[in-house]
């Protein structure tokens, strides 16, 4: 099965989102950890500087990012949702406020807003084959779906993520494609 963007049927309901903050307001988040994953494109690990749990998220969301006093970009959540402590996004520097973000440092405070946007199908393609295709930076909003089926290898049956870059040069989260993940068939090109 190709997995492909649909609405999500696993989305909160609304009262399960009273308690969070209101996704109009950026909340402050400090920088703890930055990667540099290609020549032009890195990974930050957000937490709260209050120290609060996370917005929870679905596989395939993004949030707004916001530089202060240079501006706010849509990137999508590339870690795990399972992983409630940081909140990860990869990013490619093309212009005003994604080269911003590449010159932030750790300890340095941004304003995330969010989580907004659809939702990959992951429950319900439990039973069947998963085959998800990505290109280039296009693995990094796919991520969480990748942690999601693999946090349940059981309820899946063959997993297969085909990935394709320019160069070897431009493949992101290279170390974990180089050590393989065991419960998963690499292919990538
Ligand atoms: C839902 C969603 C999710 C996204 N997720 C991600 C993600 O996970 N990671 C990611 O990296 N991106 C993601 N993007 C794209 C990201 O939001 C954009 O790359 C970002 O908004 C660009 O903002 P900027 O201010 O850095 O660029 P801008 O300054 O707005 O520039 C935009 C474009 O114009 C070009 N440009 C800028 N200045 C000039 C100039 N002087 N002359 C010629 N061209 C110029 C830039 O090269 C760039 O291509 C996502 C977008 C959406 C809508």
């Amino acid at each position: 099965m190709v997995i492909t963007e649909q609405p999500s049927v696993t989305r909160p309901e609304r009262a399960e989102y009273l308690d969070l903050p209101d996704p109009m307001l950026p909340q402050p988040y400090r920088v703890q950890q930055i990667r540099k994953e290609t020549p032009d494109t890195f990974t930050l690990e957000l937490e709260p500087t209050n120290g609060a749990a996370l917005m929870p998220f679905l596989p395939g969301q993004f949030n707004m990012l916001y530089v202060f006093g240079v501006g706010e970009v849509p990137i999508s959540i590339s870690g795990d949702p399972a992983r409630s402590r940081r909140l990860v996004h990869t990013t490619r520097a093309v212009g005003l406020v994604t080269s911003a973000l590449r010159q932030l440092k750790r300890d340095d405070v941004l304003g995330v807003r969010g989580p907004f946007g659809n939702s990959w199908p992951v429950q319900e393609a439990q039973g069947k084959d998963v085959i998800i295709v990505a290109g280039g930076l296009g693995l990094a909003p796919v991520r969480p779906a990748l942690y999601s089926v693999l946090s349940q290898r059981d309820r899946y049956n063959r997993v297969l993520l085909l990935y394709g870059t320019r160069t070897p040069n431009d493949l992101v989260f290279r170390r974990e494609i180089e050590n393989g993940v065991p419960a998963l068939i690499w292919k990538y090109t």
